[in-house]
């Protein structure tokens, strides 16, 4: 599996993964919240930021079942799900619900934040169903 490199505009999220928190970027001028990191701010071109712990929680907005061809590192493990996760917060963010078949993934289901680490110095981002949801 493939590892993420962080740089300068990323780093704060990685490490916050690192920490199992999922943090978001927010503008010090205007206080918006973005995600994927980057370096202005699309709301007031701002340039400086800071990072916000996420509570974690979300909704699936979409999601994908990757059957194949896929990158030769992923082939494995087809077919897989891609989502994209309204986190409460209201930044969008794509990963991969986790412990859930296929069929039981639905837009707006809830779901939570868990972190899989993946090679002793970093974790990612993943989602699960929360357990009121799945009841
Ligand atoms: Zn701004």
């Amino acid at each position: 599996m493939p590892i993420p490199v962080p740089n300068f505009d990323n780093a704060g999220f990685w490490e916050g993964c690192r920490q199992h928190e999922l943090r978001i970027q927010r503008c010090t001028a205007c206080g918006a919240l973005r995600h994927p990191p980057r370096p202005m701010c699309p709301h007031c071109g701002g340039v400086d930021s800071d990072w916000m712990r996420a509570s974690g929680r979300g909704s699936v907005f979409s999601f994908t079942i990757v059957h194949g061809p896929t990158l030769p590192v992923f082939q494995a493990q087809a077919p897989y799900n891609v989502v994209v996760v309204q986190l409460d917060e209201g930044p969008y963010i794509v990963s991969n619900l986790v412990d859930c078949r296929a069929e039981q993934i639905r837009i707006g289901v809830k779901v939570e934040v868990v972190f899989e680490g993946v090679d002793g110095t970093m974790s990612l981002p993943r989602f699960r169903v929360t357990a009121k949801e799945g009841a």
